[in-house]
């Protein structure tokens, strides 16, 4: 028998603190805030990801190229997100597919 058995990672993302015991009218537009800004946050972390992967691909030399289908990625999408991986196809393609449960059996 030769070859490892591939471990499953269970690392599972931070999240899931709605069950907090807090009563919402005595902590007021504190917590709305704090919620915003903890979004912002995420949203944030995402669009570095996303610049994160768009240097690469200039060192690749393979920006402007869409990682979907290999095409050409519109000189105008690219102007309005400098950091988009995909034409425009693509990603109304992924954003569909996105929203929909994964192949129902
Ligand atoms: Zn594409």
């Amino acid at each position: 028998m030769a070859g490892e058995a591939l471990g499953t990672a269970d690392d599972q993302p931070a999240g899931h603190a709605s069950t907090m015991p807090v009563h919402m009218a005595d902590l007021g537009s504190d917590a709305f805030e704090q919620e915003f800004t903890l979004s912002l946050l995420a949203s944030e972390e995402e669009t570095l990801e996303l610049v994160d992967r768009a240097l690469a691909r200039i060192r690749e030399k393979t920006f402007g190229t869409c990682e979907e289908c290999g095409g050409v990625i519109a000189k105008k999408r690219l102007e309005a997100l400098p950091y988009a991986s995909t034409c425009i196809r693509c990603a109304e393609q992924l954003e569909r597919s996105s929203f929909r449960p994964r192949h129902p059996r």
